[in-house]
């Protein structure tokens, strides 16, 4: 019979402090397995030495890959150019810092072996998080929920295994501002969760600071879900009414008796609120704006500067500029 194939995605992003140790975890777990596999690192643009570790591991052992962008293009667009590049009959994306135990994975190819097509990673406990980290995150994906159709399951990061028809459907999906774990969502396809606990980042600190956090969330909302553009109606609508109201009372105050109508400063307060929800509704308009924006210029996802271990016919390729999901190499020999 055909062995079959593992590709394990690592996108990596100045992670020179925990390379060698997720390179030689991941490898235990991957040698422990009957079938062959890949081991793809997708370098983000980092700044420190990440690249050429990963170079000197690509020298000694040939099952290990590497993606190079040209500049950071973000973690969510590092997991696609790896599953764009991942050649296995399944795909598991896994982060660098060890949050994500690889000793999960023989787990989730045991539930796709029982012919589940996502096998995703469901944090049962967050070990050595902040609290406003724990807090914040538990928040967004139960906002999220409400705010969208999609089924999104809560607590689920990227680490995750998706089947190969998972994986080629993905790539037809071009969208860019992409919350890869939603789109999957939205795939549908047999899906299921194996627990895991979310273990503290073996070395260095986190890549997402408060803002990219947030610039991540309202990705995943805009993405997923176009309420926050109703909620302008749902605004607008309620305080025409109030304000109609209170013309009526005004109105006949002045209408029927003697009392005068008076306060600047009550007018004033309602005046900047009122200027302030205005502003954040274009805001929020801006916000769908700038992703359709984005979408129409129709740049490509991500540019490679190089690659390595990568074999077609087995020359050398040069860099390239790639589109989500433009084309696929085998495995090499
Ligand atoms: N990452 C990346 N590009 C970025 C930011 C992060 O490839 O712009 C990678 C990072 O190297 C790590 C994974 O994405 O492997 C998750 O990042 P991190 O652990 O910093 O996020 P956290 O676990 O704190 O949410
Ligand atoms: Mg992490």
């Amino acid at each position: 019979m055909k062995k079959t194939v593992i590709s394990v995605v690592v996108p990596v992003y100045n992670e020179e402090a925990v390379i060698h140790e997720s390179y030689s975890r991941l490898k235990v777990v991957l040698e422990g397995l009957d079938d062959s596999y890949e081991l793809i690192f997708v370098n983000d643009g980092s700044r420190d030495a990440t690249p050429d570790i990963i170079r000197g591991i690509c020298e000694t052992d040939s099952t290990v890959r590497l993606i190079d962008f040209a500049r950071n293009f973000g973690h969510q667009t590092a997991i696609t150019a790896g599953m764009d590049y991942a050649a296995g009959d399944a795909v598991i994306v896994i982060d660098a810092d060890l949050q994500d135990p690889p000793e999960v994975i023989p787990e989730m190819i045991a539930k796709w072996r029982e012919g589940f097509d996502v096998v995703y990673g469901q944090r049962a406990k967050r070990i050595g998080e902040t609290f406003f980290k724990k807090f914040t995150s538990a928040a967004f994906y139960r906002v999220l929920q409400k705010l969208t159709d999609v089924d999104i399951p809560v607590d689920t990061g990227d680490f995750r295994l998706i089947d190969r028809k998972v994986c080629d459907a993905l790539k037809r999906v071009k969208e860019r501002n992409r919350y890869v774990r939603g789109i999957i969502s939205w795939l549908g396809f047999r899906q299921t969760g194996v627990e895991f606990v979310r273990e503290k980042r073996f070395a260095g600190e986190t890549k997402y600071p408060l803002k990219k956090m947030l610039r991540f969330a309202f990705d995943a909302i805009a993405s997923f879900s176009y309420k926050p553009l109703k909620l302008a109606t749902y605004v607008g609508v309620t305080v025409s009414l109030g304000g109609f109201s209170y013309l009526l009372v005004v109105l006949y105050l002045k209408m029927f008796t003697a009392t005068t109508v008076t306060g600047w400063a009550s007018m004033m307060a309602v005046n900047l609120f009122f200027n302030g929800v205005v502003l954040m509704m274009l805001g929020i308009i801006g916000e769908y704006i700038g992703r359709i924006y984005d979408e129409a210029k129709g740049r490509p996802l991500y540019v490679v500067r190089e690659e390595l271990n990568f074999t077609r016919g087995g020359q050398a390729r040069p860099a390239v500029v790639q589109k989500s999901g433009e084309k696929r190499y085998p495995l090499a020999a």
